[in-house]
């Protein structure tokens, strides 16, 4: 069967490096995208440039209705097969007592129900279809806590590592397969200081922050039918942290 994969936040960083490789592995790609449509646009070609079929879509994850949009596009380029939760935000940075309750809301709605709402409707439609593959994207900050940096964020990532856990057993006899990429530090526009990846280097066993393109190859991995047999795991790419 022919794999059809939507990837949120697909127009830049470790999503843009997700599309780039899924292409390269064979998939058409939807990418989801919250407000950069040049971006988009131009990681839509690159898939285009493979020989693949992309389509980027504009998507508030958050937003139930916009997310039955994006599937719904999604829908014309043929069946999906599979979801990257990847759109991700990280909130105010800074300890937790100096955290505004705006800004956790908003990284609490696109982190845990944005993923929620996506999740949910790739498994309505999978399980019409016969199946297929989820791959949501946490963080290590899910298991390190990131004390003084963003509580909020971690404990927003530690909520998709447990959906994935769950999820991953409720579809299971529905031939949909869920899994979790937990990256590292990674060099992308993410973090409100952009050099704090070589900041972290020295707390990094293996010395450095990574590339997107070093998580891409995970979630590929998960995607594909090499992967057939892995449901539940929540993979850790984070060069030993
Ligand atoms: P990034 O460079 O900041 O890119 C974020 C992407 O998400 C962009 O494509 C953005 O779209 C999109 N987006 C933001 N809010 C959205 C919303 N409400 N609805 C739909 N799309 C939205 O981030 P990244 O570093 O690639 O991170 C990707 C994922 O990896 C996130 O889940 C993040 O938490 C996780 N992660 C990152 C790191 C790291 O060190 N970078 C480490 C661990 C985990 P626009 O460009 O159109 O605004």
């Amino acid at each position: 069967m022919r794999q059809l994969t939507i990837v949120t936040g697909g127009s830049r960083g470790i999503g843009a490096a997700i599309c780039a490789r899924l292409a390269a592995d064979g998939h058409d790609v939807v990418v989801g995208y919250a407000s950069d449509a040049t971006a988009a646009e131009a990681v839509a070609t690159t898939v285009r440039e493979t020989g693949r079929r992309s389509l980027a879509v504009r998507v508030d994850t958050s937003d139930e209705g916009d997310v039955d949009r994006l599937f719904d596009a999604a829908a014309e380029l043929g069946t999906v097969t599979g979801l990257v939760n990847n759109a991700g935000v990280s909130g105010p940075n800074g300890p937790l007592a100096e955290a505004d309750a705006d800004g956790m809301r908003r990284a609490l709605e696109v982190n845990v129900l944005g993923y929620l709402l996506c999740a949910r409707r790739a498994v309505r439609d999978m399980t019409r279809s016969g199946g297929g593959a989820v791959v949501n994207v946490s963080s290590a900050a899910a298991t390190l806590g990131s004390p003084g940096q963003y509580v909020h964020y971690a404990a927003a990532k530690a909520a998709v590592d447990t959906m994935t856990v769950g999820l991953s057993k409720e579809v299971a006899a529905d031939g949909i397969r869920v899994n979790c990429v937990a990256p590292g530090v990674i060099w992308t526009d993410f973090h409100a200081d952009p050099q704090r990846p070589g900041k972290m280097a020295a707390t990094i066993p293996m010395g450095r922050a990574g590339q997107p393109e070093e998580i891409a190859g995970a979630v590929s991995w998960l995607l594909s039918g090499d992967a057939s047999f892995a449901t539940g795991t929540i993979m850790r790419v984070a060069g030993g942290m």
